[in-house]
């Protein structure tokens, strides 16, 4: 067969594949309660999901191995912070003024949509439609939109969306101009309802606020990371994705501080062999367009990432999203374009995981200067800054400036007195800015106490000194890891599910066992009070040893209760027989993916299950080591 029509071949197939996992899966997440569409009774509001008995499991487990692999790995300081968030810290992010998303509206019935994804449907559709007859150069060029949608602005949206006819999805009417749309929920605090709140839109602002108190808490030192597992609300224009597109989730975010002259990681030795699939802007917008795998520490190496700290989250998320189950070919880094990057940001990649909806973007990774550390400092006059003592102490020029109080107080009386204040407390910069207008013969804007001031050589007295320095106040850099548990969680399900080969209607979840929501259920063979009764007490041994676990003594037959653990994903099943009771006490033990089952003393069997769900030991050296028990014919029943 030719390449292109092998390729086309493969891609449908790949298709297909990809639909029969996105519907099996679904089929079995919502039939086992994995997560359920919110207020279901009630028509459910679209954006909204619970999660149910084994889904909750497994957030449980993902957020501890998370905690796990980051917080007590790094020492970092944890926190938990109000969703409430009054308005000036929102302000002073800039979430108030910009967090926003390009919207449009069908011009008949009103109805919002988002004007990227209506772009990158419709050039997706146009890209894979045959029909189309694109010239090579006209398909080029699409190609080349869609990999730059994320730098498209709001008339640059518009443009594409006029150029390429599109129409809103399900009435094909024409749609508006897009226009930007606030995603926060907005909301009043206290009785009188005059003072505006948000629900928090990420949890990183809580840690910013804080950070005096945490340096202070680390003992003034640099770097340190804090980090916050919470809710995130974001009022998402239409959400359709189920798991992927909420409108509250939980993010685990991490605020790694660090002075912006050394930006290297101690531990960045032990990440810079891992070998991810990089997608940087260079190879997102050559011809190929395709990632490549990289060492990372060739990454940092060759300026690919910025810098060591930013490549050791990179390496530490690539590792935390593998260990939990996610593929790694299915895993890449992609970096940011430069227009889609905000204007401080230094370096930002994302964690995408592929699965039945696309790539998805499920771990931001950026370098985001010193920007939100200085937006708070300035808008709450507290300064936010670190101190460094210098090796040897240098000598330096500086800026000093002296306020003349008297004349600040003859000219502006009382109300002078938050000018004195601020420039009291001018940082070099700041002085720097007012020396320049001073030298040009201007006086100088001060902003203090809610109005602006002008200030002359008269009120303020700048001299340039050498001074010796031991050290220096600094505004630290920060670089923020974020993560949506709740993607993350949905791109593992897709991966972990399969079919079985010998019956397609037996769905499994293959996941890693301190993933899985039990680790074991145990079975009576049948319904008999005795084999009722062991059953009973290896399940409290289990519970005793921390390994969540359940029993089923409904009468079904074994082949059902076992596909019934396998749809929840259970690594491991215990049966009792009559051989536990009236012959050698054993139990047998069955492995989820092999199926394989040994036979194991009824005593022993709580402790090996643990071993196994460690990593103590693995199954072969379990078949190794134990009789094999053959699967009865009742078994596959
Ligand atoms: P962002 O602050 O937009 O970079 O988001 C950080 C992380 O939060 C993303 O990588 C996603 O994993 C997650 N996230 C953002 N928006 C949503 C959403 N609407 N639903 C679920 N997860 C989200």
């Amino acid at each position: 067969m030719a390449s292109a029509a092998k390729a086309a071949v493969e891609a449908v197939q790949d298709g297909v594949k990809k639909l029969a996992v996105k519907e099996g899966s679904t089929n079995v997440l919502e039939r086992r309660l994995f997560f359920i569409p919110s207020f279901k009774i009630y028509g459910s509001v679209a954006g909204f999901y619970d999660f149910g008995p084994p889904g909750c499991a497994i957030k449980q487990n993902v957020t501890q191995l998370w905690r796990q692999h980051f917080i007590l790995e790094e020492s970092m300081l944890e926190v938990e912070c109000p969703a409430v968030t009054p308005e000036a810290v929102l302000k002073a992010s800039g979430h108030v003024d910009r967090f926003t998303d390009f919207m449009v509206t069908d011009a008949k019935t009103g109805d919002c949509h988002r004007a990227d994804h209506l772009l990158k449907a419709a050039l997706e559709a146009l890209l894979e439609d045959p029909k189309a007859g694109l010239m090579p150069e006209k398909k080029s060029e699409a190609e080349d939109v869609l990999a730059r949608i994320d730098e498209l602005d709001g008339p640059g949206l518009g443009a594409a969306l006029t150029k390429y006819g599109v129409k809103a999805p399900e009435t094909k009417n024409d749609i508006s101009a897009p226009f930007p749309f606030n995603l926060m929920f907005k909301t009043s605090i206290g009785p009188k309802g005059d003072t505006v709140g948000y629900l928090r839109p990420e949890t990183a602002q809580g840690i910013f606020v804080n950070f005096k108190d945490l340096l202070y808490y680390n003992g003034g030192k640099l770097p340190f990371a804090a980090a916050q597992i919470g809710q995130s609300y974001r009022n998402e224009i239409s959400p359709r994705a189920g798991l992927l597109r909420v409108r509250e989730f939980t993010q685990a975010e991490i605020e790694h501080f660090v002075n912006p002259d050394d930006k290297d990681h101690p531990k960045f030795a032990s990440v810079q062999d891992v070998t991810p699939l990089l997608f940087s802007c260079a190879l997102q917008t050559n011809e190929a367009k395709r990632p490549e795998a990289m060492s990372l520490g060739d990454a940092v190496a060759q300026k690919i990432i910025a810098n060591q700290t930013l490549a050791y989250f990179i390496g530490r998320t690539y590792l935390f999203l593998v260990g939990i189950g996610i593929a790694s070919e299915r895993l890449r880094f992609r970096q940011h374009l430069p227009n889609e990057m905000a204007h401080y940001a230094e370096d930002c990649w994302d964690a995408e995981v592929e699965c039945s909806y696309g790539w998805v973007e499920c771990v931001g990774l950026a370098d985001r200067s010193a920007y939100d550390l200085r937006a708070h400092s300035a808008a709450s006059k507290t300064p936010l800054e670190a101190y460094e003592k210098f090796a040897e102490p240098r000598y330096e020029q500086v800026l000093v400036a002296k306020p003349n109080k008297a004349a600040i107080g003859k000219q502006f009386k009382k109300e002078g007195k938050p000018l004195q204040e601020s420039l009291d407390a001018l940082t070099q910069e700041d002085a720097a800015c007012i020396k320049k207008s001073f030298d040009e013969g201007k006086p100088a804007t001060v902003s203090a106490g809610g109005r602006d001031f002008e200030v002359t050589p008269a009120l303020l007295d700048i001299k340039q000194e050498e001074q010796k320095l031991s050290g220096r106040k600094f505004t630290p850099s920060v670089i923020e890891p974020s993560f949506g548990i709740g993607r993350i969680i949905y791109c593992m399900f897709e991966h972990a599910y399969y079919a079985r080969e010998s019956n397609e209607d037996k769905s499994v979840f293959r996941f890693k066992a301190a993933v899985a929501p039990l680790k074991a259920a145990v079975f009576p063979l049948v319904q008999q009070p005795e084999l009722n009764a062991t059953a009973r007490s290896i399940s409290a041994a289990l519970t005793r040893a921390g390994l969540a676990n359940t029993v089923d003594t409904t009468g079904t037959t074994i082949g059902k209760r076992y596909a019934r653990t396998d749809e929840l994903g259970v690594p491991y099943d215990i049966t009792v027989d009559r051989t536990t009771i009236d012959g050698d006490g054993s139990v047998t033990l069955r492995e989820r993916d092999t199926t394989a089952q040994v036979r194991v003393h009824q005593d022993a069997v709580a402790e090996l299950v643990q071993q196994l769900v460690t990593g103590a030991v693995t199954w072969q050296m379990v078949l190794d080591t134990h009789p094999a028990q053959q699967p009865a014919a009742e078994d596959n029943t």
